[in-house]
């Protein structure tokens, strides 16, 4: 067969199916099929470039076509050598080199001037004749070049939009992420805010237990607090299940804790450890990451935050070891706050309890003294201060209202005679009984009696008229004959009892007569009644007078 027939044959072969495959595959395989079928060819290979290198995409040899996706290293290839390729391509332009029993075929592939792979394939001498032209084969070059050509770009498109979808997935990540910490430093907000509102330090304990455990979704939490310098007491932590629970029963040493001498030695906010065993009141109940917070107030530690991920098993998220700093030191905070200001609230309410106590003490005294002031220490009736007093607010509500006012002198009689019969003690008990005797016996409204010194006792009777006065006399008088108390030695006179003499005045108070002109009156009045022979009520009508 003539050699043009043949390199006609083969491309009408070609270029028949050619606009029927698809894809580079399909492509070289059309055409080695036909090399072997027009020419016997029995090994090829095509190789592609790669950044600086070369792959090979196709091979023919004893095994049959081999189309290798994605290519392999060049130095793989048994077929062709690195210096052959590298002849090849220096070339530009498809040759033919003579070897022993073949014609080589170096068909460079070009497109817009860069060489992006090369075709090269032992033609057998015995089936091609003299006049067989590399040229010839120059379209088989272009065909191959701009298939392959169009599989890179759709390679490349391919990369640029799965690059593009994968750059696009990690965008959405990044901005879930950060949305999610966005969210969590929200809830830092939130339970701050919360704790400021606490209404004790049992109250803002509990609430950044429970309000962490929910806003920052960790499994379990629970806070410690120092006593002394080696104690740590619990407070609210998180039982097995996830509840908020109370544990002021937990009590253990702090070198009892994995972390807490490193924490303390290098004053750290946190600690962890993953693949730990992880612990419910010093028994152990799992294993997963476990976090040690530190509080601090200043530089002096004040206790811890635990917590870990007994119930989830959830892997620690990179963002929370900045948010666990962060919510120990809002506790921290807080917690000294408070501290400080139930200190100060208990010293406030010690100085007011101590406050209250002198202010009672000294209430009381008060009392004391103003009844002392205004009483006779020996009978215990208002002395004569209080009656000056009352005497004088008396005749001025008197003189104002145009009412009535009494006022009866009483003397105990020959008293000096008393004392010195049984002496000045029993003097004393004698004025006492008299006084008891008489005091109870006016209880009209604004009534006084009082002692006016030594054996002299007064009784103010405001609004009352003679008459009243009167009878308030006649029963003072029945009331001390009625003790029956023996007077001692006797004097001249009828009885040997105590008795008592009485002077009354009764007056409707005016500018003509001053309240000591009024006392003046009665006074005199008491004499007359000595002079009568004691032991009775002389009274002057001072309103008849009038
Ligand atoms: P008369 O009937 O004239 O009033 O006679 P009298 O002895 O009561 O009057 P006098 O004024 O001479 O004496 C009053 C006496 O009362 C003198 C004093 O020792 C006594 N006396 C005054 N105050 C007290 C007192 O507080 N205790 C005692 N035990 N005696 C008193
Ligand atoms: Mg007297
Ligand atoms: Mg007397």
């Amino acid at each position: 067969m003539a050699q043009g027939s043949h390199i006609q044959d083969f491309y009408n072969r070609v270029l028949s199916l050619s606009g029927k495959s698809h894809g580079l595959r399909a492509t070289c395989e059309q055409i080695c099929r036909n090399l072997l079928l027009s020419f016997s060819v029995q090994d090829a290979t095509l190789v592609v470039a790669d950044g600086s290198g070369w792959k090979t995409l196709l091979t023919i040899d004893d095994t049959g076509i081999n189309y290798r996706s994605p290519p392999i290293k060049s130095q793989d290839t048994k077929v062709l050598s690195l210096y052959q390729l590298n002849q090849a391509m220096q070339l530009q332009v498809a040759t033919l080199t003579e070897q022993d029993n073949t014609y080589r075929l170096s068909l460079p592939l070009e497109r817009r001037s860069r060489i992006i792979g090369c075709f090269i394939a032992d033609f057998p001498k015995n089936v091609v004749s003299r006049q067989f032209k590399a040229k010839d084969f120059s379209f088989l070059g272009v065909l191959l070049a701009s298939e392959l050509n169009a599989s890179m770009t759709d390679a490349i498109i391919q990369d640029e939009h799965s690059g593009r979808r994968i750059a696009e997935r990690e965008l959405q990540i990044r901005q879930n992420e950060q949305l999610s910490v966005q969210k969590l430093l929200q809830a830092l907000h939130d339970i701050s805010f919360k704790l400021w509102r606490a209404q004790s330090i049992d109250n803002l304990l509990f609430t950044a237990v429970d309000e962490a455990k929910k806003k920052l979704n960790i499994d379990r939490m629970a806070i410690f607090l120092f006593r002394g310098v080696d104690r740590v007491l619990g407070t609210y932590g998180t039982d097995i299940h996830g509840n908020t629970v109370d544990e002021h029963y937990f009590e253990t040493e702090i070198s009892e804790l994995w972390f807490s001498v490193h924490a303390l030695e290098n004053k750290e906010y946190l600690a962890i450890k993953e693949n730990t065993p992880l612990y419910h009141d010093l028994q152990v109940v799992g294993f997963g990451w476990s976090a040690y917070i530190s509080l601090w107030d200043e530089d002096t530690p004040i206790g811890w935050i635990a917590c870990d991920n007994l119930l989830s098993g959830m892997p620690l998220p990179g963002h929370l070891h900045q948010l666990l700093k962060q919510f120990g030191f809002i506790v921290s905070q807080h917690l000294v706050r408070r501290q400080a200001e139930e200190k100060l609230i208990q010293l406030n309410t010690e100085l007011e309890q101590r406050v209250a106590e002198r202010t009672q003490a000294l209430q009381q005294a008060n009392e004391k003294l103003e009844k002392v002031s205004r009483e006779d220490p020996l009978t215990q009736v208002a002395n004569r201060r209080q009656f000056d007093e009352r005497f004088l607010d008396e005749w001025r509500r008197a003189e104002r209202h145009s009412l009535p006012i009494s006022l009866l002198i009483i003397d105990v009689d020959h008293f000096k005679d008393y004392n010195d019969s049984f002496g000045h003690a029993a003097g004393d008990q004698c004025l006492k009984i008299i006084a008891t005797t008489l005091a109870p016996l006016e209880r009209r409204a604004g009534a006084l009696f009082a002692r006016y010194g030594g054996e002299e006792f007064i009784l103010l009777l405001p609004g009352q008229d003679q008459h009243a006065a009167q009878y308030a006399a006649k029963r003072a008088l029945e009331a001390i004959r009625e003790l029956a108390l023996p007077r001692g030695t006797q004097n001249g006179d009828t009885t040997n009892i105590v008795t008592i003499s009485l002077g009354g005045c009764t007056i409707i108070p005016s500018s003509r007569r001053s309240a000591d002109a009024f006392f003046k009156l009665a006074d005199s009045a008491l004499y007359e009644a000595k002079s009568c022979g004691r032991n009775q009520l002389f009274m002057i009508n001072e309103m008849a007078e009038s």
